[in-house]
């Protein structure tokens, strides 16, 4: 049995809150994101914030400290668009390999600082894997439905890199997030199930879906059930949501898992629905406030945060968390 899988037996372990949010407060332009190494480059780079771990290493681990210190248990790196495929957006997908592997570092040194002065309290990375920006179950071309833009194979690919540089780098945990085509998040699984093998390393593996609306389906049509289903062959240490809706809109979601799988659940749901300008103005106490149900209904084990969550979202999840039982947790993510 793994360290944190130890730990998730006697409590609710909280994850961090959303990077993005708080890099748009370092209001970095593009030389910013260029830095000295890349200020030649031939493609505009703002907003490539995968590439700030590159080039303002000490921002990023600043956001990691500071949820850290908001007192989440797991960080998430600064690479949720570290594949070839959503590189390629800034032609840099030659630095993929050391996008992933010096954003799991920074995240780990920082998780250790906090370890080294809390030992009861041991911090963890979770090498942050997003669903790339193309979808392998559905045709973007309204005319041409059968058309993929993406291949289960290629995804496998880039995916295998992307898991051997986070380990590398020293992730401690591998989480499949934000995924709205599940198709794409069996690449990743299967990219790192290889990994596994050829290594001979068991490494923990967290799943986080999307639903994306109302209907409560993902984006390639799959209830939460049947998105559980999907993905519960492989060996898991949790499956949750997030992304996409607020934290009461995910409740009648996290209901479902729990009720249907023995891995842990996680949930890190945005603060709130975007308002009019796609901001998310939800505070810190009212986002609390809705998490209450999932700990009270005893649905989670794990809790953060996803879009406009900050520090204070976090600080304010950890005090509430903090009061309850995890949910209790049958299922051994190591397979035999
Ligand atoms: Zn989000």
């Amino acid at each position: 049995m793994s360290k944190i899988q130890e730990v998730l037996k006697q409590r609710i372990l909280v994850l961090d809150g959303a990077m993005g949010t708080m890099l748009q407060r370092y209001k970095f332009q593009e030389e910013d994101f260029r830095g000295e190494r890349f200020k030649d480059w031939e493609h505009p780079l703002q907003g490539n914030n995968d590439l700030l771990s590159l080039t303002q290493p000490e921002a990023i681990a600043e956001v990691h400290r500071k949820y850290f210190a908001a007192g989440a248990d797991i960080v998430e790196t600064n690479t949720f668009s570290g594949t070839t495929i959503a590189m390629a957006d800034y032609h840099m997908e030659d630095l993929v390999y050391e996008l992933n592997y010096e954003s799991a570092k920074i995240a780990k040194k920082v998780a250790e600082e906090f370890t080294a002065k809390e030992p009861d309290k041991p911090r963890f990375v979770a090498g942050s894997i997003g669903p790339t920006n193309k979808t392998a179950s559905m045709s973007p071309d309204v005319n041409d439905p059968g058309f993929r833009a993406i291949s289960f194979e290629e995804l496998r690919i880039a995916y295998k890199q992307q898991v051997e540089a986070l380990l590398d780098g020293g992730a401690d945990i591998l989480l499949v997030e934000t995924i709205f085509d599940t198709l794409n998040a069996k690449a990743a699984l299967f990219a790192i199930e290889e990994v596994k093998e050829e290594r001979g390393i068991e490494v923990p593996i967290m799943v986080s879906g999307t639903i994306t609306d109302a209907s409560g389906r993902t984006l390639s049509g799959q209830t939460a059930e049947a998105f559980l289903i999907s993905i519960s062959h492989i060996p898991l240490l949790s499956v949750g949501f997030n992304c996409a809706l607020g934290a009461s809109q995910l409740v009648p979601h996290l209901e479902v898992l729990s009720g249907r799988t023995d891995y842990a659940v996680s949930a890190h749901p945005n603060a709130g629905l975007p308002n009019a300008f796609g901001e998310y103005d939800e505070s810190p106490e009212q986002m609390a406030a809705q998490i209450k149900e999932y700990v009270e209904k005893g649905l989670v084990n794990i809790v953060g945060g996803c879009c406009g969550t900050t520090p204070e979202h976090i600080a304010a999840i950890a005090r509430l968390v903090g009061e309850y039982a995890p949910r209790p947790i049958e299922g051994e993510y190591v397979s035999v």
